[in-house]
């Protein structure tokens, strides 16, 4: 611990100019020392007044490119955000750091917003966020043309992408903003990785002459782990029960009455767990999400509806109870979690009924031929994600045009290499079992026949008197059920959608059945999540790392935070972030110097919280000085 805040002996000395620096505002509002990344180039170039494109991974940091640059600049910084429930919350976290920043928004009444146009008129507003359709109204580009502003940031900017499934068609529109204000920089953001909706985003925002920042879209934070189904109710609870006690997450599911069902299997188990998806009520959508955001460890079990912009960082875990339709989702999806740079894990469940269903809605969704040959193309690979026995993370960046170095040890075929097994024996039975009952059922049935099962359709269909009948009884109908869904990704079978989701060989099958080529296939877990077990207790758990000894001042901590949050009606994360508090409890501060150096304190919250945190800590002082 430093004897003196660097940041303080200056700020006493302080004039006009170290006051608009950047590296002074990070430390003074913001509380932290350091820029990460291309932080400090992009504040530069916006700095100077010119435009950028940004992409940056979720939780690398993309609000201070353009916060910073707001206050460094004179005038107001207007901030695009699509998702009008989310402006307050980053509007609280600002005031909270002692910036001056407001939203306006149709949840504001004719009163309040009139005085906010008047603050902006007057110079005293540092930040104001808008949603496109309000920005691109008559009277707001007037009004915004007679205030002085700063710079435009366009958030989440991939919504003007038509190929997302985010697009807007307000955003198509902000290329007038260039026009209009060709002497205000503008800096557009999005953490979507792939190189079309980077061209696009440029393109359309009229961003192509502007400096483009492309960061790493590594998330070495995050766990990535993708296991098969097998019971998928007891691996989830394995997992919520060993690993993610009292933390939030968010666990998706592909329909809404899983999620409904998901969400009251989790509330009768004890957890505080939600549903949200489109179907539910505004209110209700509202509710949840406030709740999500202000208490703590909440599940929100929800469909993809949820999340754009949830910028809660302190998501611990994102799970997927069913399979994405691409790795861009599975990308995006997992990528709410640990944004604020603590261990978080990923984990996927998917079985043969997931390779089923997607199957099946990519050959019926709607369009054209090319579009659903790009839908199974992406199926395809993240299918392909899931069977690779090689590191995820690599496989994951590679599909983003990034390639890593060295394998991640962060991922679960780095932490437990994947067993495979010689399955070219099994893989002939099955083939032919496919073969000889005229490629016409399902996995359901055909596994039936292998293990010789007595079912009304194998009398029907005279089954039972196949050569392949009752061949298969050494394995267990889920054995046979990881070996269909293993042949089906690797392209030997073939599940016709159009034909009652029949299970046919492909071309690919016929060096197997002449005994030309062996398959090596991954091992089925005996038991679900032995891996959970292994691990050690780094990622995951909030509370992990605290001792015994520390366990009751690490609960007044956040006891105390979750009383501030809820007197001033903000998230607790408004008020300090876990890894604040986490320094805190390591570092004990005893006076306000020693607050100042922990990362995440400024100046405005050492002068809002910093009183009533030190006073808890001193009272711990005496219980715990063996500790020191
Ligand atoms: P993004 O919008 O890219 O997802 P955020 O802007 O929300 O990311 O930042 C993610 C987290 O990282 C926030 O908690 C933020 O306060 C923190 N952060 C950003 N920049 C820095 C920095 N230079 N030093 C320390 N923490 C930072
Ligand atoms: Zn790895």
């Amino acid at each position: 611990m430093t004897e003196s805040h660097p940041a303080l002996t200056t700020s006493a000395f302080a004039g006009a100019t170290s006051a608009g620096n950047p590296h002074f505002i990070l430390e003074h509002t913001f509380g932290y020392t350091e820029f990460r990344g291309d932080q400090e180039a992009i504040i530069s170039t916006l700095v100077a007044g010119d435009d950028a494109l940004v992409l940056m991974p979720t939780g690398g940091g993309k609000s201070l490119c353009y916060q910073i640059p707001a206050l460094a600049r004179p005038g107001c910084g207007i901030v695009i955000s699509p998702l009008i429930a989310l402006m307050q919350d980053q509007v609280e976290a600002l005031r909270a750091a002692g910036v001056s920043a407001a939203f306006l928004n149709s949840s504001l009444g004719f009163d309040e917003a009139q005085q906010i146009e008047s603050r902006l008129l007057r110079g005293e507003l540092e930040l104001l966020y808008l949603a496109p359709e309000r920005l691109l109204q008559p009277r707001t580009l007037d009004l915004l043309e007679r205030a002085e502003l700063s710079l435009f940031a366009i958030d989440e900017a991939h919504c003007v992408s038509q190929w997302g499934h985010d697009f807007r068609a307000d955003y198509l529109q902000l290329s007038c903003l260039h026009q209009r204000f060709p002497e205000v920089p503008r800096v557009a953001l999005t953490a979507t990785a792939d190189q079309r909706t980077r061209r696009e985003i440029a393109r359309r925002l009229d961003l192509e002459s502007a400096r483009h920042f492309v960061s790493s879209f590594d998330r070495p934070n995050i766990q990535y782990r993708i296991a098969p189904k097998n019971n998928p109710k007891r691996q989830l609870l394995q997992f919520l029960n060993t690993e993610q006690q009292g933390n939030a997450g968010v666990i998706y599911c592909l329909s809404r009455g899983k999620v409904e069902s998901t969400a009251e299997w989790l509330q009768q188990q004890g957890f505080n767990a939600l549903p949200y998806h489109a179907g539910l009520a505004a209110q209700v959508r509202a509710e949840h999400q406030r709740r999500f955001l202000r208490e703590e460890g909440v599940i929100m079990v929800a469909t993809i509806a949820f999340g754009m912009g949830i910028d809660k960082p302190d998501v611990r875990f994102v799970a997927h109870l069913d399979l994405p339709k691409s790795i861009e989702a599975y990308y995006q999806e997992t990528g709410r979690a640990g944004r604020d740079g603590e261990p978080a894990t990923a984990l996927l469940l998917y079985g043969l009924e997931d390779v089923v269903k997607l199957s099946q809605m990519a050959a019926m969704s709607e369009g054209s031929e090319e579009h659903k040959r790009q839908e199974r193309q992406r199926l395809d690979a993240m299918l392909g994600l899931c069977e690779i026995t090689s590191c995820r993370r690599r496989a994951l960046l590679r599909y983003f045009e990034e390639e890593l170095a060295a394998d991640c040890g962060n991922c679960d075929t780095c932490l437990e290499a994947p067993a495979t097994w010689d399955a070219t024996d099994a893989a002939r039975k099955l083939m032919s079992a496919i073969y000889r009952s005229g490629q016409r059922f399902g996995a359901a049935h055909v596994i039936d026949v292998l293990r010789g099962a007595d079912t009304e359709k194998v009398r029907q269909f005279g089954h039972d008197k196949l050569s392949t009948y009752g061949i298969g009884t050494d394995m267990s109908a889920n054995e046979w059920r990881a070996i269909t869904r293993q042949l089906v990704v690797r392209g030997y079978l073939r599940v016709n959608a159009e034909a009652f989701n029949a299970l046919q060989l492909t071309e690919q099958c016929r060096p197997v059945l002449r005994g030309e080529e062996a398959l090596q296939l991954r091992t089925l877990p005996k038991t679900p999540s032995t891996r959970a077990t292994k691990r050690d207790t780094r990622a995951g758990d909030a509370s992990a790392e605290v001792s015994v000894q520390e366990q009751p001042l690490w609960d007044a901590l956040r006891a105390l935070r979750k009383s501030l949050a809820e007197e001033r009606g903000v998230p607790p994360y408004v008020v300090f972030h876990d890894a604040t508090l986490r320094e805190m409890l390591s570092a004990r501060p005893r006076n306000t110097t020693e607050m100042l150096a922990i990362s995440g304190i400024g100046d405005s919250k050492l002068a809002k919280f910093g009183e009533p945190f030190l006073a808890l800590l001193r009272e711990f002082e005496g219980e715990l000085s063996d500790h020191a």
